[in-house]
């Protein structure tokens, strides 16, 4: 039924409607297509575009002191709570808690937690294989890095690989209507962009300079961040553990991304709350969450066990001969 040779895509209106409402009982022409539907795609080049109005709205210091919060917020989210918790559960916290980094995570402009977190789970099922939606080996860079999600294959949300959270009636809600959030945030740095033009006019800044550079600067930053992980850390740095995809180590992702870009590590043991395997692999996410242990926010957090860190899996230049059986090809590092 999904095999057409040739798919139509969706409608240019249907597209804009599927930007926002993006729900599960939505009609598609094919939903298995993984062209980009380019009609979609306008609201997400739009967020690029408006990065351009920094130009017109200048800069003061509130206004990329702003900016960097909201990107140092929604990346933690993204890497402590969408990935390593909604994605792994690889810790516990509290429904309330689980609910505000939710929302907070919807206002990455990244759908909902559900949608995140099922696609990442699929993502370790198929990692680099022909299933995988984001695989720089199977499907170009680019692609890779923001062309799958924009396709009608990764439209829904397969709620039967999410099912622990699926049962939560306020995550479903949030998946559905997860653009709420960021408009809401956008309103807001506008209200409080007025609000300290007419109180302190003196710092310069404005509704509108903030709406740039807390809303469209930040969220495009945080963007593409997010998506070295499904691109660059399949494709640049070190393995020290053989994985069957091409998962790599980078500390700079990894200081860009809080963590992320031990993503060979990753990939060898998903279990693991820290991605950061040794202490010198920095893992900012991994810290802040230690921290909410601390005041009681999260527990159970999941560390490496020692018998999986350190032995055998070394991949690289090994001068031992390897018996022609033992293991498939290393991949060397880059
Ligand atoms: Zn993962
Ligand atoms: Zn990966």
């Amino acid at each position: 039924m999904n095999e057409a040779p040739q798919p139509a895509q969706p409608s240019f209106f249907k597209s804009l409607y599927l930007w926002f409402v993006p729900s599960n009982d939505q009609e598609l022409p094919d939903e298995n297509d993984e062209r980009i539907d380019w009609y979609r795609a306008i609201p997400f080049i739009g967020m690029h575009l408006g990065c351009f109005l920094v130009f017109f709205a200048g800069w003061s210091w509130l206004a990329v002191s702003v900016a960097a919060f909201l990107y140092a917020l929604r990346v933690f989210t993204l890497t402590g709570f969408y990935h390593r918790y909604f994605s792994h559960r690889s810790f516990k916290t509290w429904r309330i808690v689980q609910f505000i980094f939710a929302v907070i995570g919807c206002s990455s402009v990244q759908r909902g937690p559900l949608w995140w977190a099922a696609h990442h789970r699929h993502h370790h099922v198929h990692s680099d294989d022909p299933e995988d939606l984001h695989s720089p080996r199977e499907k170009g860079i680019l692609y890779s890095h923001f062309g799958w999600f924009l396709s009608p294959k990764a439209l829904k949300t397969n709620y039967k690989i999410i099912p622990d959270f699926a049962k939560y009636p306020e995550l479903r809600f949030l998946d559905r209507w997860d653009l709420l959030v960021p408009i809401a945030l956008a309103l807001a740095l506008f209200g409080f962009g007025e609000l300290v033009a007419y109180g302190a006019p003196e710092w310069g800044a404005d509704g509108f300079q903030l709406l740039v550079w807390g809303f469209f600067l930040s969220t495009i930053a945080v963007y593409h961040v997010t998506y070295l992980v499904n691109s660059a850390t399949h494709l640049i740095g070190t393995r020290r553990y053989e994985t069957k995809d091409d998962s790599r180590n980078s500390l700079i992702i990894a200081l860009l991304t809080f963590g992320e870009g031990w993503h060979n590590n990753h990939h060898y043991y998903p279990n693991s709350t820290r991605q950061g395997f040794y202490w010198w692999e920095i893992d900012i996410t991994y810290y802040i969450l230690l921290f909410m242990q601390l005041l009681g926010l999260v527990w159970n957090i999941k560390e490496v066990p020692d018998r999986i860190r350190e032995p055998k899996p070394k991949v690289a230049a090994d001068p031992a001969p390897v018996p022609p059986e033992a293991k498939p090809a290393a991949v060397l590092p880059t």
